[in-house]
């Protein structure tokens, strides 16, 4: 490295002030799949600010280009628009493959494209890493787990997902997503990592995303009935969006392959949690109970000793401080929502 160091010295481009010598020598091209998303436009920040060459590929279904317009023009970063259902040929070290819907209404919308995604998409993404030595990581989910009969899910328990029921699309996708990433893995020789996300909150979700967290928020922050589906004593477990990105990035600079639970392990049932976002937004709204959702996993909460023992990871924002940074955040959607439809 002191070669390559003296070897180069000079020839650092003046345009990366605020990345230092050994940083710009350690940057990589690294793709982000679904980077316009919610995670994924997080994720780019990261790494952007670490100075490494980002490519983005989204086919803009969820994600959109606000979320990573305030990188358009820099040299480092990439654009494409591209749905993974293609093949894709570019050249990078790394691969973050995050494309997919990810919130109920959205993957059930046309649950053929999203199988597609999770399989064809996957199957393209795994091929490209393969073809270019690079290292990939797989977005998975807790879903994966699907209405669990352990409690909490630790990494080695298999799932009980119904194949056929309205969430098959998402979990069996992202079952099958898994299994190609172990057998190219096996096969090629390659290097994997296997991340099982649980569920993630925090600004530049969708407004429309219909997840519990932005409903229960824009609902509160516009004096609406607060919706509950079914009883309310089924649980989540909740996460914010920095931590995730903080244990993904771990994860891929890790020696770890086996799939790791990345998410928040304090739990609470959505009574609970319509409790909590109406204290703390205020107003007046009412809770009420409508019809409950089929399939919807009853108990969910993370094992995450893998991830503590592996990566030294464990989730540092509470729920109150993630929360109110993501009620601001809706705030101002809802503002500049009402100001641009003023005009
Ligand atoms: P998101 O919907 O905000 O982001 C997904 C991105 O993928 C969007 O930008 C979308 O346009 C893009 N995309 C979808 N299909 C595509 C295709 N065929 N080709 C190219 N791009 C495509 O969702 P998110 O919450 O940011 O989730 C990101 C990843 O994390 C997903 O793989 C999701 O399954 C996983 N995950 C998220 C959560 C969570 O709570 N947010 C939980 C578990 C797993
Ligand atoms: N939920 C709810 N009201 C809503 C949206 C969701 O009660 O307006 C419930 C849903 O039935 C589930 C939990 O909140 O039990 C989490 O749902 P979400 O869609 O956020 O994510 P999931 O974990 O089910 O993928």
């Amino acid at each position: 490295l002191e070669e390559k160091i003296i070897s180069l010295e000079g020839r650092v481009p003046k345009t990366y002030p605020d990345v230092n010598f050994l940083n710009y020598l350690k940057r990589k091209r690294i793709l982000i799949t679904g980077g316009a998303g919610f995670v994924g436009s997080h994720l780019v920040d990261r790494l952007m600010s670490e100075g490494h060459e980002v490519i983005v590929v989204d086919n803009f279904f969820t994600g959109r280009k606000r979320n990573v317009e305030h990188w358009i023009g820099h040299e480092n970063f990439e654009l494409i628009h591209h749905d993974i259902v293609n093949p894709l040929f570019i050249e990078v070290d790394e691969i973050y493959h995050l494309a997919s819907p990810a919130s109920p209404p959205h993957y059930m919308h046309n649950p053929v494209k999203t199988i597609k995604t999770n399989t064809l998409g996957t199957i393209n993404i795994l091929g490209l890493a393969r073809r270019l030595k690079a290292k990939i990581l797989i977005a998975s989910t807790s879903e994966v787990y699907g209405d669990p009969n352990i409690h909490p899910q630790p990494e080695t328990y298999w799932g009980n997902v119904n194949p056929i029921g309205p969430r098959a699309c998402y979990d069996e996708g992202k079952r099958v997503s898994e299994t190609l990433t172990y057998a190219y893995a096996k096969q090629e020789n390659m290097e994997v990592r296997v991340a099982r996300i649980f569920n993630t909150y925090g600004p530049r979700m969708h407004m429309n995303d219909g997840r519990v967290v932005s409903n229960f928020i824009l609902q509160a922050l516009q004096n609406d009935v607060i919706t509950v589906y079914g009883s309310g004593v089924q649980t989540r477990s909740f996460q914010y969006v920095s931590d995730l990105v903080e244990g993904m990035v771990a994860l891929m600079s890790s020696n770890y392959s086996q799939p790791v639970n990345l998410g928040n392990p304090v739990e609470h049932t959505i009574n609970e949690f319509a409790s909590i976002i109406k204290n703390l937004v205020g107003g007046h709204s009412k809770v009420v109970h409508v019809s409950e959702v089929e399939d919807d996993p009853q108990r969910r909460r993370p094992d995450i000793s893998r991830a503590k023992q592996y990566l030294s990871w464990e989730p540092k924002v509470d729920l109150n401080t993630g929360l109110h940074k993501t009620v601001e955040y809706f705030r101002n959607e809802l503002k500049r929502f009402k100001y641009s439809h003023r005009n």
